[in-house]
């Protein structure tokens, strides 16, 4: 087994990790600072610096886009919705072209307001990747499916395990494939078979990581930096590559008491250590 730790080149920011320290140009520096070669950024913090500019700054640092958070969120209450949620997407199509990134990760949504059928929903999602294809596939930008942890199912993402992820890239084609990453996927005990038929497919596009702390105190802002929680990441990492997934390793840390309160440029230090004692 190669021992890919020692390649720091793979080590990706998402910009959620740091988001309330730094606004984006500020992520973008700091990163480069620590020679840290990869970043995954959002919408709302693009939006913000304005897209010429990230899209400037990404040029002048040789930066890599591990990928471009995010689209998805399909479901509504009626067509209107529906319809609406789908021209988003498109938009969110073109600036991660104009990004140049890697691919567009979707959080597909879950529960359209007001229902409690959630078949329903996964059809919706069903239908609305389907429709976004369309224009992705046309475009260039690939599109990768995030299970979410099944505690998302209502308000984020009712598609929740790898098996369903890849069930549905392998019923809707070409420029559809999924991101895989540990916080959701950790307790699945066909998540060894599902990796394995990801890579064997050629549609891993993705990896991210950070680590499930117990007790767990918030179920969206109190992830883990990597090694202080109980995932097997670099188990899980040896997986994926052994699948033939050779990208980029993401941090992605939702930390609202902790990481989120410390000095941004130390938590990037600390990122980079722990992806190479612990990833
Ligand atoms: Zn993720």
């Amino acid at each position: 087994m190669r021992d890919l730790s020692r390649r720091p080149e793979l080590l990706s920011i998402n910009t959620a990790t740091v988001r309330q320290q730094w606004s984006l140009p500020q992520i973008i520096e700091g990163c480069a600072r620590q020679e840290i070669r990869a970043v995954a950024p959002w919408r709302d913090q693009v939006a913000q610096c304005g897209l010429k500019t990230a899209a400037e700054l990404v040029k002048k640092h040789d930066l890599r886009i591990s990928g471009y958070c995010r689209g998805g969120m399909f479901t509504a209450p009626d067509k209107a919705g529906r319809q609406a949620a789908l021209d988003d997407n498109r938009r969110a199509v073109d600036e991660a072209l104009a990004l140049n990134a890697e691919c567009l990760v979707l959080v597909v949504g879950g529960l359209a307001a007001g229902s409690k059928d959630i078949a329903d929903a996964r059809q919706q999602v069903r239908d609305g990747i389907a429709s976004l294809l369309d224009y992705s596939r046309a475009q260039g930008m690939k599109l990768a499916i995030e299970p979410l942890h099944p505690m998302y199912a209502a308000d984020r993402a009712c598609v929740n395990t790898l098996k369903q992820a890849n069930d549905l890239c392998q019923a809707l084609g070409a420029g559809i494939g999924v991101a895989v990453d540990v916080y959701h996927v950790w307790w699945d005990p066909e998540l060894a078979v599902e990796i394995a038929r990801a890579g064997k497919n050629n549609w891993l596009y993705a990896f991210h990581v950070c680590d499930w702390l117990v007790p767990t105190r918030d179920l969206l802002l109190d992830r883990g930096m990597m090694g202080d929680g109980i995932i097997d990441i670099a188990g899980i990492r040896r997986q994926v590559e052994a699948a033939g997934y050779n990208g980029t390793v993401e941090v992605e840390i939702f930390s609202a008491q902790d990481w989120w309160q410390r000095d941004p440029d130390e938590v990037l230090r600390v990122c980079r250590e722990r992806y190479a004692s612990v990833c």
